[in-house]
């Protein structure tokens, strides 16, 4: 579903990413874990074409993206394929729960209004939100916010969602309810998943693979099992057991 080849990105004097390649199944749960400034945003940024890559090629369930040329049409491609959850939602904030969720349906799949507004409406009840359709982001707490930031992803309906940190500007007592709607998708959802995290019981619980970033570079990647027990990498031990 998801190959990058030799993905490169440079700001100024930083290699923020240093030659990535990597391979991800259909339907596979990846967290990404790793220090802060190791560069798991930029690489989930690459795969939205919100950061431009230096050089190297992403490809998205068949669709070739190669940075050394491409279109503003292959920037919308990408975008289609792939939908991203911000740490700090980043919802619009003159729209409503529903709005916000309708927007993807109308601007990217072309929906007409009522069919928009109905699809919405299922999304929001699927991240248990339904009475909260009519409200504004400010009239939301983090959590809310964020469940919604997830329904728009699933708006899109991409076939890769991408999750920056998501609960990371939560308050720890409102970090659960967001963790419990995204493991609900990954269960009753066959997406593709890629979610940068600080949570590691949640990663171990979730995903299928992880991959440990450390300063632009893949240092492991390998079952929850690989990483959390049988680790030989003693940098990952130590990460993983400070962190948990
Ligand atoms: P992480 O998400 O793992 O904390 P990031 O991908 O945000 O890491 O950042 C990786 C490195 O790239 C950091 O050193 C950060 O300061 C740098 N960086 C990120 N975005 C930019 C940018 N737009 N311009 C310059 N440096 C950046
Ligand atoms: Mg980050």
């Amino acid at each position: 579903m998801i190959k990058i080849e030799n993905l490169k990105v440079i700001f100024g004097e930083l290699n923020v990413l240093k030659n990535i390649s990597l391979n991800i199944n259909k339907g596979e749960v990846i967290a990404l874990i790793g220090p802060s400034g190791a560069g798991k945003s930029t690489l989930l940024r690459c795969i939205n074409f919100l950061t431009k890559p230096t050089a190297g090629r992403i490809i998205v369930d068949g669709f070739v993206f190669d940075s050394e040329k491409y279109t503003k049409q292959d920037i919308l491609k990408l975008r289609k394929k792939t939908a991203m959850v911000f740490q700090n939602y980043n919802l619009l904030k003159n729209k409503t729960a529903l709005e916000n969720i309708m927007e993807p349906l109308i601007i990217v799949q072309k929906k007409q209004k009522k069919e928009a507004e109905k699809t919405a409406s299922n999304l929001l009840a699927k991240v248990g939100l339904i009475d909260k359709r009519d409200s504004y982001p400010k009239e939301l707490s983090g959590g809310q916010q964020q469940r919604v930031g997830i329904a728009r992803a699933m708006a899109v309906n991409a076939q890769v969602i991408l999750f920056d940190e998501p609960t990371s500007s939560l308050d720890p007592e409102l970090v659960g309810e967001v963790l419990s709607v995204i493991k609900q998708l990954t269960l009753e959802d066959n997406k593709t998943m890629l979610i940068a995290t600080h949570e590691m019981k949640f990663a171990r619980e979730v995903a299928d693979k992880i991959i440990f970033l450390e300063s632009g570079h893949i240092g492991s990647i390998g079952t929850p099992d690989q990483i959390f027990q049988n680790c030989k990498n003693r940098r990952i031990r130590k990460f993983v057991s400070q962190i948990a």
